[in-house]
């Protein structure tokens, strides 16, 4: 039988690259910045999206200069549970016990919905793996959390995602700021597909896995011929192909790579990582092999 690989990615030439916070709060919660500041904070550095996720509310956009960028409106259901992002808000969605039932509302919000740093706290636990494993209607999780760098935990959750598409689950994979203060602006992005750069455009590359994780490698092509995926970076120095559980099965000292698959291939899907300088890494999504 063919093997078939399903890329998340968009495989024509028309396409611009786009850089976003989903996790952002100011001081209408309890971050540093005004709204306005962080605005400008972000436009500073190039972002070119940005959505506020107070705790649970949801902030007024109104009167903002935005100067281009596109903002999301959106919340981080905090209280009585395991934090998640509603992504796209229209309404605001009460912080219930029941995670599954602020999921539905999410859904039936039109928005979707990114769990928030699963490996936070002293016990690298912030949110089960049982719940992620049963959870319907979210799109994925945190694999990156930028301000856990600054606390208990470990700000990346590689391992979480791994399990969940081992399993079957399919979400995407996104990293985010979390922003509070200072240090915490720039540490973790994502990268969007668009053709053209407005809201819509956005959410829905964001929702349909059209996008990379990042900490600092820039991704520059994806393109899938046949049965044979290649990516190239401005800045990597090492790139990992990860299958099931994942396991590590190739790694090239180079900043692109070309990965075949035939219809051997033992596995369920393919995701690669990036380092570069530091601590910078990129993540795509999973390609899935059916
Ligand atoms: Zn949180
Ligand atoms: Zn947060």
């Amino acid at each position: 039988m063919k093997l078939k690989i399903q890329s998340p990615y968009l495989n024509l030439g028309n396409y611009i690259w786009a850089k976003g916070n989903l996790h952002t709060h100011t001081s209408v919660s309890d971050g540093t910045f005004s709204p306005q500041e962080t605005i400008d904070r972000y436009i500073s550095i190039g972002y070119q999206f940005l959505m506020f996720s107070e705790h649970d509310l949801i902030a007024p956009l109104n009167g903002l200069h935005t100067n281009g960028m596109v903002i999301i409106q959106g919340n981080e259901i905090t209280d009585d549970g395991p934090h998640l992002l509603h992504v796209n808000a229209k309404k605001k969605v009460e912080p219930y016990p029941d995670r599954q039932k602020v999921l539905n509302e999410i859904q039936q919000d039109s928005g979707f919905a990114i769990i928030s740093h699963p490996n936070w706290e002293e016990d690298f636990n912030h949110c089960p793996q049982e719940f992620l494993e049963v959870w319907e209607h979210y799109t994925g999780i945190e694999i990156y959390n930028g301000i856990v760098r600054h606390l208990p935990g470990n700000p990346s959750a590689t391992d979480r995602w791994d399990l969940l598409l081992s399993h079957g689950k399919w979400v995407w994979g996104y990293a985010n700021d979390d922003a509070h203060w200072e240090e915490s602006f720039g540490v973790a992005w994502n990268v969007v597909q668009v053709e053209t750069l407005t809201r819509d455009n956005v959410i829905n590359a964001l929702k349909k896995g059209n996008f990379y994780a990042s900490t600092g490698v820039e991704i520059q092509k994806i393109d899938v011929k046949e049965n044979t995926i290649y990516i190239t970076t401005t800045s990597a120095k090492k790139i990992a192909v990860v299958v099931d559980y994942g396991r590590r099965i190739k790694e090239v000292h180079e900043n692109s790579i070309e990965f075949e698959i035939n219809d051997n291939f033992p596995y369920s899907y393919v995701r690669f990582e990036f380092w570069g300088e530091g601590e910078s890494q990129a993540w795509t999504q999973p390609f899935r092999l059916i």
